[in-house]
């Protein structure tokens, strides 16, 4: 396996374990894994702080329970709908 493939598979299984890494559910060695990797990946870096971003959406929207999958992606749907419609009046 190339170098490249190799940091795409960490990015991979970096964005699939950023919500795990945002809720502090990682153990401290996939928790330092991960925090390395976003020091040295801006786009890693960019879904994690979307992803802060939602959970305190969800937090927000349902302080009860963990938010199911399909909460998530009204929110994440409705932040893209947002960030395209800024500027535009009425
Ligand atoms: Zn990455």
């Amino acid at each position: 396996m190339s170098q490249h493939e190799d940091r795409a598979a960490d990015c991979a299984d970096v964005v699939l374990r950023l919500f795990e890494y945002v809720d502090h559910e990682l153990g401290p060695l996939d928790g330092d894994r991960i925090r390395t990797h976003l020091e040295e990946c801006g786009s890693c870096l960019a879904e994690y702080e979307r992803d802060l971003l939602i959970k305190a959406l969800v937090r927000r929207a349902c302080a009860c329970e963990q938010a199911p999958a399909e909460l998530r992606t009204q929110i994440l749907t409705r932040i893209t709908a947002t960030r395209v419609t800024w500027g535009q009046p009425g």
